[in-house]
């Protein structure tokens, strides 16, 4: 049986825990740093196992030394931003966090494939490539897929078609610079701008943009996480059973698309070598511009980290 590793045991590590077991992709050990936390959601999670039919083991501990041997370590760890604080302290806060678990990931599951969570999502994936020593095809990060989805859910809720037939591409930094590409977002194989005038499309781009935030509109004291464990499922599973999908992830770029030395979210073929392939599509020219712009964003904060020696 496989072996993976969620890092926080929050709202995304616990959920992301039901939907591996659910789909009967490996052990689970859920870690945190809060006492009993991980112990009592892989706890209730596993009580749920005679129901729901798996036969997986999902344990909980405060010990990293548990991941020994993970094929997959997903990181979910880290803080809210609380009121008063801004997005730099979280920026610093998160940074400290994720370069001591990734030491930690280095040092117990020296050959695993780090799936990393936590936000701003492409600098903290920067952080544990950096810190871990890892291959750079060896860390990828997890929010194309979760926005692809997203954008799928409206496109299918405003045509009234099941989502079911509906493809999205979504790429980009993770925020609000991200970079939905309309011309791949198909139902069926047809292409949207076939079947949606563009100020409809305008609005479900924009949706999609701020998908984060109507969740948090709604919740007031958390975000969402249910549709980010799904993201977190669809990639775990492309790597424990080495499905080489094609799916919008957070990657490190060499060149591609004109990007250096950043994490930016592209297509990658996803196995169990993790980034198997960056795809390169030639892109429009605003389409260029805009995932530069996103690229951009991501640089500048990499180097906010560097300046302060996080990183
Ligand atoms: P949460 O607060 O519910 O869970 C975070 C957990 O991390 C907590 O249980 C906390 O105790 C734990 N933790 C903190 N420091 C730790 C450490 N050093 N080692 C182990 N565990 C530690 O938060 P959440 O809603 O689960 O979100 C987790 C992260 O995922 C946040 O950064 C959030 O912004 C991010 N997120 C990213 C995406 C995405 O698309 N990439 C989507 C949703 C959430």
């Amino acid at each position: 049986m496989k072996k993976v590793t969620i890092i926080g045991s929050g709202h995304v590590g616990a959920s992301s825990a039901l939907y591996i077991s659910e789909k009967r992709l490996a052990n689970v050990v859920l870690i945190d740093v809060v006492e009993g936390l991980a112990h009592g959601r892989a706890l209730d999670s596993v009580e749920a196992a005679p129901i729901r039919h798996y036969d997986t083991r999902i344990n909980g501990t405060t010990n990293f030394a548990e991941m020994v041997d993970s094929d997959v370590v997903v990181v979910t760890a880290g803080k809210a931003r609380k009121p008063g604080m801004s997005r730099d302290d979280l920026l610093k806060i998160n940074a400290k966090i994720i370069s001591s678990i990734s030491k930690e990931i280095a040092r117990y599951a020296p050959n695993t494939i780090i799936i990393m969570v936590t936000n701003p999502l492409d600098v903290m994936a920067y952080v544990a490539l950096k810190v871990s020593g890892f291959a750079l095809k060896r860390v990828v990060g997890m929010a194309g897929v979760l926005d692809s989805t997203r954008f799928r859910y409206f496109l299918a809720d405003k045509l009234g078609v099941n989502v079911g037939d509906t493809t999205a591409l979504v790429l980009g930094g993770h925020g609000d610079s991200m970079v939905p590409l309309p011309r791949y977002a198909t139902v069926s194989g047809i292409p949207i701008p076939e079947l949606l005038e563009k100020d409809d499309i305008d609005k479900l781009i924009e949706r999609t943009r701020k998908g984060g935030a109507e969740i948090v509109s709604y919740l007031k004291t958390g975000s969402a996480f249910w549709a980010p464990a799904a993201g977190v499922a669809e990639m775990v599973e492309c790597v424990i059973r080495d499905k080489m999908r094609i799916l919008p992830c957070s990657a490190y770029m060499r060149g591609e698309y004109g990007i250096e030395g950043i994490f930016v979210g592209v297509p990658i073929k996803l196995g169990k070598n993790g980034v198997e392939e960056i795809i390169e599509l030639s892109l429009a020219k605003e389409e260029n511009e805009a995932l530069a712009n996103s690229a951009s964003k991501v640089k500048s904060i990499v180097e906010k980290l560097e300046d302060e020696r996080l990183v």
